[in-house]
């Protein structure tokens, strides 16, 4: 395999994950402790690992974790009294609430209720609307962490040709908008996309977010093109349980000229980029309160 063109998520990651270490400690050292309530409502065993991959994270940054762990037959309004004391409690920076949630709890009416400086998944409607507009807010960690391998990679994204294939709120929509605003003419395709593989041939970027096995392969992709693969799809091959993304791996290498893996190429960014945006919150909440000069002058890296 050709490693030269792999596009080491893990390593990003822990790039990130030390300069979040470093800015956590300046905080603290003047007397700020980033702190990131993680809620879970119900037995979900994905949501219950992602939790404790992310409360784990936490810890190594030195981010404060406070987990709320409901329990299935918690009600919306239960739900909304715990988010509405978290956004008044002052020692908490961050809130995350792990999707998804039980039928009865309205998601939406859950996600809204989070205070848009806390919502450190980006996903409420100010932070939405905000980024849309090229507004400085949280913007949702999957994506921010796909930009950060494609600046990484190409440098410069300005003028470049983008398709996104998905337009999900959590994953297609903000990568649209943050490769727009990096200056990117972008394509979004859908499931009602017409001549959907003629226009991803186009693309000098890539990012697949469809959540369908193999999806994409050389087929779909122009020589040459920086390819990232958001999709985690489990399937069994061979009598093996094993991890795939939404790009045909084999088949794309030997055309693109970089290419994530899955797993080891997006998803490790995702939890960095929810540690940085916890203390991009902490930092905010401090210029607010202007809890000291010192704290006024911090600045993330
Ligand atoms: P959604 O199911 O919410 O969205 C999938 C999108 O793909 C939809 O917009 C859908 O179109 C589109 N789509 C479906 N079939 C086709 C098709 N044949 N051609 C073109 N577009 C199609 O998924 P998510 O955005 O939440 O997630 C996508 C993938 O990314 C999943 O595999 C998920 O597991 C993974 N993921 C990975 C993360 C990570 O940390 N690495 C984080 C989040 C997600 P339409 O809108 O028309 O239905």
């Amino acid at each position: 395999m050709n490693t030269s063109k792999l596009i080491d998520g893990k390593a990003a990651s822990a790039r990130v994950m030390q300069r979040v270490r470093e800015d956590v400690d300046r905080l603290r050292a003047d007397g700020i402790f980033p702190a990131l309530a993680v809620i879970l409502v119900g037995q979900d065993p994905a949501s219950q690992v992602y939790v404790r991959n992310k409360i784990l994270r936490a810890e190594e940054a030195g981010i404060k974790s406070l987990e709320y762990r409901l329990s299935e037959e918690t009600s919306q309004a239960e739900l909304l009294k715990l988010i509405a004391d978290l956004n008044a409690d002052k020692a908490v920076n961050g809130i995350l609430l792990q999707l998804p949630l039980p039928e009865h709890i309205e998601e939406t009416r859950a996600l809204q209720a989070i205070a848009p400086g806390k919502d450190v998944d980006g996903f409420h409607s100010e932070n939405v609307g905000g980024l849309s507009q090229g507004r400085n807010v949280l913007t949702p960690c999957t994506p921010s962490g796909c930009m950060h391998l494609l600046e990484e990679t190409c440098g410069d994204l300005c003028g470049k040709h983008a398709v996104v294939i998905g337009r999900s709120n959590i994953v297609g929509k903000p990568m649209a908008a943050l490769l727009l605003q990096a200056h990117c003419s972008v394509t979004v395709l859908h499931s009602r996309s017409i001549n959907a593989k003629a226009l991803c041939q186009q693309a000098d970027i890539v990012v697949a977010a469809v959540g369908r096995p193999r999806m994409i392969d050389e087929g779909w992709l122009k020589p040459g093109a920086v390819v990232i693969d958001v999709g985690i799809n489990r399937i069994d091959e061979h009598g093996r349980s094993k991890l795939v993304g939404d790009v045909d791996f084999d088949s794309a290498l030997p055309h693109v000229s970089a290419i994530t893996p899955v797993p080891g190429g997006v998803g490790p960014m995702t939890i960095a980029f929810l540690m940085k945006n916890t203390v991009t919150a902490a930092v905010q909440q401090a210029h607010a309160q202007r809890v000291s000069p010192e704290a006024a002058c911090l600045s993330i890296s």
